[in-house]
């Protein structure tokens, strides 16, 4: 293990970006060149053969890009005709756009609680969360599962609790991950994921895609996604929709980022696998079910007893960057305060803003580095 040298600290990031692009930058530089030379900046050749890499990468029947992850969630639940009186289940313990785009929707989300081991939407808590809905009159319709740090929630156990809700998996987080079910992109009724710069495969702007098995479902996405337009004579508007397109640049450099993502996904378990044995008897790291794969958006352990803020100013001292996703639970949030949660509360969800801590996790963090993570966590955790 490295040697702690406070006056010279490696300069680490948190997720870092450059690497990538360093590797990539020359095929990038010529996919830009080719849009721009063919000028098709909306809805390009580029688009299209994106959607089919993604629809082959996960195996999904129909995969549909967007304008952001935030929107491939919208459409989804505009898709499913979601609206006033609608009750849409989702954890505390996630991020803002999740309930939002039920919110923004005119329907309510109902927040339920987290499972303390995999941060993920907890089963046991489905039926509260349904009772509670027709105990406010409303309809419970759906339920959002998070992916969260890039595990699949248990999607099996989440299916038998949900009563035949439909089930939308924000996968934003999880692009890449999979179970012996399948990959991410086939585990919900839907599926919404996000290519913001800093997830797993993200691209140089704001993006995203949804996924489908239903052909019904994805003609009216697509439809949505295009201001409503009819999937057969463009002058026709069938339904209100969106703006919510992919741009081709960003499918352009999307390509060429999915060419090395099964390589990247092998280096991020790698990185995992380094964090589980330097760290894993000073504090809580993330478990992941061995017939699981996460893409590990995040590596987030927990650090309990009051001493997670004191530990992450250590290793800011140490030069080391770390984060905390997330600080508040969702129906804390003046947004979302006024919005029903099971119980008294959400404990699970509430106990683990105060104690997790995301650390530098990414491909391209070099095995040094990491020990110097390694070393400055164990350091501040000895206090
Ligand atoms: C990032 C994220 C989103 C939103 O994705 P955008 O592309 O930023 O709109 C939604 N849900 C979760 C869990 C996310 O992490």
């Amino acid at each position: 293990m490295a040697d702690l040298q406070p006056n010279k600290p490696p300069r680490i990031e948190l997720i870092d970006l450059a690497a990538q692009q360093a590797r990539l930058r020359p095929a990038i530089d010529a996919a830009i060149a080719r849009v721009l030379d063919h000028g098709q900046y909306i809805m390009g050749p580029e688009v299209a053969e994106l959607e089919g890499a993604l629809a082959t990468f996960t195996g999904a029947r129909h995969a549909i890009s967007c304008a952001s992850g935030t929107d491939a969630l919208l459409i989804s639940m505009m898709a499913l005709g979601v609206g006033p009186g609608d009750a849409v289940l989702c954890p505390g313990f996630t991020y803002t756009a999740t309930p939002e785009a039920i919110a923004l929707l005119g329907a309510t989300p109902v927040f339920v609680d987290v499972d303390a081991g995999n941060f993920n939407l907890d089963p046991a808590g489905i039926a509260a969360g349904i009772a509670l809905a027709r105990a406010r009159g409303l309809r419970p319709s759906g339920l959002i599962a998070v992916d969260l740090f890039g595990l699949p929630a248990d999607y099996a156990a989440i299916r038998q609790a949900a009563e035949g809700l439909w089930i939308l998996a924000d996968a934003a987080q999880s692009f890449g991950g999979a179970t012996p079910a399948g990959r991410v992109g086939t585990f919900g009724t839907l599926t919404a994921t996000s290519f913001f710069p800093a997830k797993p495969l993200g691209c140089y702007g704001d993006g995203g895609a949804l996924f489908t098995d239903d052909d019904d479902l994805a003609s009216i996405c697509r439809s949505i996604r295009l201001h409503g337009r009819s999937t057969v004579d463009k002058y026709d508007i069938e339904r209100i929709g969106v703006n919510g397109r992919l741009d081709t640049i960003q499918a352009a450099i999307l390509l060429q980022k999915l060419s090395v993502f099964e390589e990247e996904i092998a280096l991020r378990q790698a990185v995992a696998h380094r964090y589980a044995e330097g760290l894993g008897d000073v504090v809580q790291v993330p478990v992941v079910p061995e017939d699981a794969v996460s893409v590990w958006a995040q590596y987030t352990i927990r650090v309990p007893g009051g001493r997670r803020d004191a530990v992450q100013a250590a290793l800011k001292s140490a030069g080391v960057p770390s984060a905390v996703y997330y600080p508040r639970p969702v129906h804390h949030q003046g947004a979302y305060r006024h919005y029903p949660f099971t119980g008294n509360g959400l404990p699970v969800s509430e106990r683990l803003c105060a104690e997790v801590l995301s650390l530098p996790m990414h491909p391209y963090l070099a095995a040094q580095d990491q020990d110097y993570v390694i070393a400055a966590l164990r350091a501040a955790i000895r206090g």
